[in-house]
C-alpha cells in the first residue's frame, strides 16, 4: 500500500460537480478579480472566524504583511515571533523593514513559549506574532495579557489553523489581525494562491481593503501607496464551495489525530502534546526521532510520504544571517528542526493506510531503541 503525504485529487474528486459549477460561474460572469463571490467569502469566512471583518488576499504572506502595514508596522520596529515557522512568517516582518525578533518555543507544542516573551521586549517592540504552528493555538491568554500590559499589537498566523481554538474561541478573532493562507496543502485550500487578513477593528480592515488594491479608496483615488494583493474571483468561488466542507474536514483530521494516538499508545512513539485548552486542527501530525533520515528512508521504501515542517529554524538559515543570531541561541527550536517528522495527515487518510504508517513507525522505533541498549 502507498501512503501519499497529502492527497488533493481525492478532496476535489469528493466535490467535483461544485467545484467546475463554482469555476464555470466566474468564466461566465468574467468576475476574474475579487467580485462577488470573493466578497461572499470573505463574509462567510469571517463569520467562521467570529471575527467582524476578511479580506481576501492573493497569499498568506500577504495577509501577514498587510496586517502589519495596517498596523502601521515598518522601520525602526520590532516584532516579536518564533524562529520555528515556514519562513514566511518572518519575510512579512522584513518586507514591512520591522525587525524580527525571536523566541525561543515550548519543546512540548513547538509554539512560542509566553513565558520567554517578555525578555524579549524593548522600547522597540511593537507587536507580537505568534504563529498557531501545525494547526495548535498558541495559549492566546498568556500572549494577550503580555500584548496588553506593554501596549502591543498581536498578529495571529494562523496560516496553518484554519477553525482551531484556544480557550474556545476560534484563531482570527483573538489577536488584533490574524492571517490565513488558502495555499492548496492549508486546511483550507484554494487551487492556486489565495489568502485572507481577519479582524475586529474596522479601520484597519478599511485600510487592507485599500492596500492589496493599490491603496484607492476609489477607482484611481490612490489615498495609500498601495500593492497588487487581490484575491482572484476564481479562488473565492471555489473557497465558497470548500468552506462548506471545512467543518467535516476539520473534524476528520481530529479522528485520524485520534486513531495514531492509539495505534501509538504505549510504542514510546512521540506524539503530539495538545493543550486541554486547544482544539488542534492537525494540519501537520507530527512526531520525532533522532534518527530522521533512516526513518524517512525506511519509510519512503515502504511507499509512505512523509515530511519536515521545518529542517532549518529561520535563525540559521543563510538568507537571515543579518539577524545577528548564532547557533545555540534558540536550542528548544533547532532540537525540533532536528527531530521533527511529519506523517501523511489529510481528511481522507483512511485507517487502513493509518495502521500501515503507524506499524512501520512503531518497528523504526523499536529498532532505534534496540540499538541504544
Ligand atoms: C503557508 C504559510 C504562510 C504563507 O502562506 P502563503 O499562502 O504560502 O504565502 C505563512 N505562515 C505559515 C506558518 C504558513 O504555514
Amino acid at each position: 500500500m502507498t501512503v501519499p503525504f497529502v492527497d488533493l485529487k481525492a478532496q476535489y474528486l469528493s466535490i467535483k460537480p461544485e467545484v467546475d459549477a463554482a469555476i464555470q460561474h466566474i468564466l461566465d460572469n468574467t468576475q476574474f478579480i475579487l467580485g462577488a463571490e470573493v466578497a461572499a467569502f470573505e463574509k462567510e469566512f469571517a463569520e467562521y472566524c467570529g471575527a467582524k471583518h476578511c479580506m481576501g488576499v492573493n497569499n498568506g504572506t500577504s495577509a501577514l504583511h498587510l496586517a502589519m502595514l495596517a498596523a502601521d508596522i515598518g522601520a525602526g520596529d520590532e516584532v516579536i515571533t518564533t524562529p520555528f515557522t515556514f519562513v514566511a512568517s518572518v519575510a512579512a516582518i522584513w518586507y514591512t523593514g520591522a525587525k524580527p525578533v525571536f523566541v525561543d518555543i515550548d519543546p512540548k507544542t513547538y509554539l512560542i513559549d509566553p513565558a520567554k516573551i517578555e525578555a524579549a521586549i524593548t522600547p522597540k517592540t511593537k507587536a507580537i506574532l505568534p504563529v498557531h504552528l501545525y494547526g495548535q493555538a498558541c495559549d492566546m491568554d498568556a500572549i494577550m495579557a503580555i500584548a496588553k500590559k506593554h501596549n502591543l499589537i498581536v498578529i495571529e498566523d494562523a496560516c496553518q489553523a484554519h477553525g482551531s481554538e484556544w480557550n474556545g474561541k476560534r484563531v482570527g478573532g483573538i489577536g488584533d489581525l490574524a492571517a490565513f493562507s488558502f495555499y492548496p496543502g492549508k486546511n483550507l485550500g484554494a487551487y492556486g494562491e489565495g489568502g485572507a487578513t481577519t479582524t475586529n477593528n474596522d479601520e484597519y480592515a478599511r485600510k487592507i481593503r485599500m492596500l492589496r488594491d493599490w491603496g484607492a479608496e476609489k477607482k484611481y483615488q490612490h489615498v495609500l501607496k498601495g500593492y497588487n494583493m487581490r484575491l482572484e474571483g476564481m479562488q473565492g468561488a471555489i473557497l465558497r464551495v470548500k468552506l462548506k466542507y471545512l467543518e467535516k474536514w476539520t473534524e476528520a483530521r481530529r479522528e485520524a489525530a485520534k486513531r495514531y494516538d492509539a495505534l501509538f499508545a504505549g510504542s514510546g512513539v512521540p506524539t503530539p502534546y495538545v493543550s486541554d485548552k486547544s482544539r488542534h486542527v492537525y494540519h501537520i501530525y507530527s512526531t520525532r526521532t533522532t534518527k530522521r533520515q533512516e526513518w524517512q528512508d525506511a519509510l519512503n521504501a515502504r511507499g509512505i510520504q512523509s515530511g519536515i515542517h521545518y529542517p532549518i529554524a529561520i535563525h540559521n538559515l543563510p538568507a537571515y544571517a543579518d539577524l545577528g543570531y548564532k547557533n545555540g541561541d534558540f536550542p528548544h527550536a533547532e532540537k525540533a528542526a532536528a527531530e521533527q517528522l511529519s506523517l501523511p495527515m489529510f481528511p481522507e487518510l483512511t485507517a487502513e493506510m493509518q495502521a500501515e504508517v503507524a506499524a512501520a513507525v512503531i518497528e523504526l522505533h523499536k529498532k532505534d531503541a534496540g540499538l541504544a541498549r
